[in-house]
Order: structure tokens, then sequence, then C-alpha cells
């Protein structure tokens, strides 16, 4: 282990629980009219709803983007937020060596951070910033709601007469004054309505809404950031601390206000956050442990003992405890105007 310098950081995790009420915020897919929670089994076979780290990765990618004030710090694709990064961008698929193309795709601060699959030429690169699912502890509540809309009735056996060309056939409404120039005239269950009229049913929609204390893991590896991975060595040109601030600042924004599925109508009452950042500040992957254990945080505590024990205060395992939302932003607040991303030494080329 090179020596731990106190003010880079090579690694970070945070695990805490995360009070989410009302939620909806990711779901299994929609099966007709009825939408499906998310439903998961433990190792100890009880079965719990959670939040994918898709969902999750993809609150930290939408974070980033909107923190970014310069958004030509993106490539092409990633400037609309296209999914596909660097594989959408033509300043890197139209690179024909793979070493060039990676030196392109790098310049762009979320394809960096993020990672990406290029087809052509073949190119990935393994995101730096990680989620696991968002796990509800015992006690999560789940209720589904009906809600009911006015729809257009399916048009099934779909026959239409664009206007002008009605012919002697009309609108089934009674004194329909609408004119055959100006609508079209469809079929529906063997009789014609013109555009104006079309047919109304009510239409039955199942929501569901979760409540629940939620187990969050992530990992940040830092010390990756500019590092490209074909010539293992950071690109020149970038700024390694101003893109470890923007992550850092990507995360305080998506637990202080998450975002995901459905929230026009199921905005999460967010309650609280706690929890741990693990920080590493020495070439020394950064120790996890699940909040889904009750006693976590004191667990934490003996593992950085155990790992910092011959040099201490300057070992390279830092926690810092949060017990509510404030105290999270306010601890990541600490890390963006304190500490700067660590760089491995590579030797002489
Ligand atoms: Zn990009
Ligand atoms: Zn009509």
């Amino acid at each position: 282990m090179s020596k731990t310098d106190h003010n880079s950081v090579y690694e970070i995790a945070i695990v805490g629980k995360a009070v989410w009420n009302l939620h909806s915020l990711s779901n299994e897919g929609t099966v007709g009219n009825v939408t499906e929670p998310r439903t998961l089994t433990l190792a100890n076979k009880t079965k719990t709803d959670g939040v994918s780290g898709e969902m999750l990765k993809h609150m930290h990618v939408e974070a980033l983007w909107s923190l970014e004030g310069n958004k030509s710090n993106f490539c092409s694709a990633c400037r609309e937020l296209r999914p596909e990064r660097a594989n959408a961008s033509k300043e890197v698929t139209t690179k024909k060596a793979s070493k060039d193309a990676m030196k392109t795709a790098l310049q762009c601060e979320l394809c960096d951070i993020h990672g990406f699959l290029v087809e052509r030429p073949q190119l990935a690169r393994d995101s730096l910033i990680q989620f696991g699912w968002a796990v509800a502890l015992p006690g999560f509540g789940r209720d589904i709601h009906t809600h009911a809309r006015h729809a257009v009735v399916p048009i099934e056996e779909q026959e239409r007469k664009e206007k002008g060309n009605w012919g002697t056939d009309k609108c089934s409404i009674p004194r329909c004054e609408s004119n055959p120039n100006e609508r079209d005239l469809l079929k529906i269950k063997g009789k014609w309505y013109c555009e104006d009229h079309l047919p109304t049913a009510q239409m039955l929609y199942y929501r569901p809404t979760r409540s629940g204390n939620y187990g969050v893991v992530s990992l940040f590896q830092a010390w990756r950031i500019g590092l490209n991975d074909l010539t293992m060595r950071y690109e020149p040109q970038i700024n390694r601390t101003e893109r470890y601030k923007l992550a850092l600042k990507a995360y305080q924004a998506m637990f202080l206000r998450p975002d995901g599925a459905m929230t026009a109508t199921r905005l999460p009452h967010v309650e609280n956050f706690q929890g741990t950042i693990i920080v590493s500040k020495a070439n020394h992957p950064v120790p996890i442990l699940s909040p889904l254990r009750d006693n976590y945080q004191e667990e934490m505590r003996a593992i950085r003992d155990a790992i910092n024990k011959t040099e201490g205060e300057a070992g390279p395992i830092e926690l810092l405890e949060f017990a509510s939302m404030k105290e999270f932003a306010e601890k990541m607040q600490h890390l963006m105007e304190k500490t700067t991303p660590f760089s491995v030494s590579f030797g002489e080329t």
C-alpha cells in the first residue's frame, strides 16, 4: 500500500438507510393495465420490495448531467442524455483504433464516470459508480391503487375515411355538425363516428404505491477518474478533481431528491437518510457492509479499527457517519471541499 495522503481519496462507499414513502420509483413492468412493483428474495428467503440499481444509477446520471453547467464537457450523445453514451457519439465511433477511441471517449465526463460499451471499434469501460439494489428492510408497505381514466375506445378493425371522402356514410351521433371536409370518419364496432365523437370508456389502471426504509449500497472508484484502461495512464488535460466533485455532488443531489419512475404522480415523500460514508485514502479497496444488518455501523467501526490497526489515525479507512439528510449533505460537502481523487503511480513511460 502506498502512503496515506489525508486529502486524496481512493474509493468511497455510501451505505445507509433511506426512508421513502408512497413512491413507485422502479417497477417490474406493466402488463395490460397493471403495473407490478419489484419483488426481491433475500438470502434468508424473505421476500421484500426494492428499487433497482439501474434506476439508482440512472438517478446519478441525471443529477450529474443537471449539475454540469457547461454541457460541452459531455460528448455529443451525453449532451442529449442518450443512454448509449460513447456508442452513440460519432467522435468516438468514427475512430479506427481502440486506443484513439478510448482517448476521445474519456474527454466526456459522463462517459468517463458512468462507463460505456462501444461496438465499433470494440471498447468497454466499467462504470466508476456502482449501485446495488435499494432493499426494503422488514416492515415495508405496499398498496395497489385503482386509477380511473377516460380513454378513447381502442379502434380494433380500423377503417378510416379521410376528410372530404366520407361518401354516403356519416357520423352515428344524431345532429352531428362536424364538417366532413375537416374531419376523418372512423368505424368502431360496426358504426361510423367522426373524430369529434369517438366513443370513450372508463379504463381502470392499477398502480402500486410503496413505502419503506431502504438499505442502499454504492461504490465510487475515484482513483479511476480519467484513467485510460488501455494504456493504464491518466489522460492529460482532464481536470480529475472537477470530475470527482461533480460525481460527489450528484450523489448529494440524488439522495436529497430521488428521481425515478412515476414521479409525476408518485413523487416520493422522502423522510430520512442515515448511514455511513466509508472513505479509503490509500490504494485499499473500501470495505462495504450492508445496512440490512442491524448493527452495520458498529461493525464498520470495528472493521475500520482492524484495517487501520498499525497506523491508527493515519490509516487508510475513515468513516463519516450521518444521522439525517442534513448531515449527509454536510459530509458530502466536506468531501467536495477538502479532498481530491487519488492518483495511482504507474512509473515512467
Ligand atoms: Zn459521453
Ligand atoms: Zn360526429
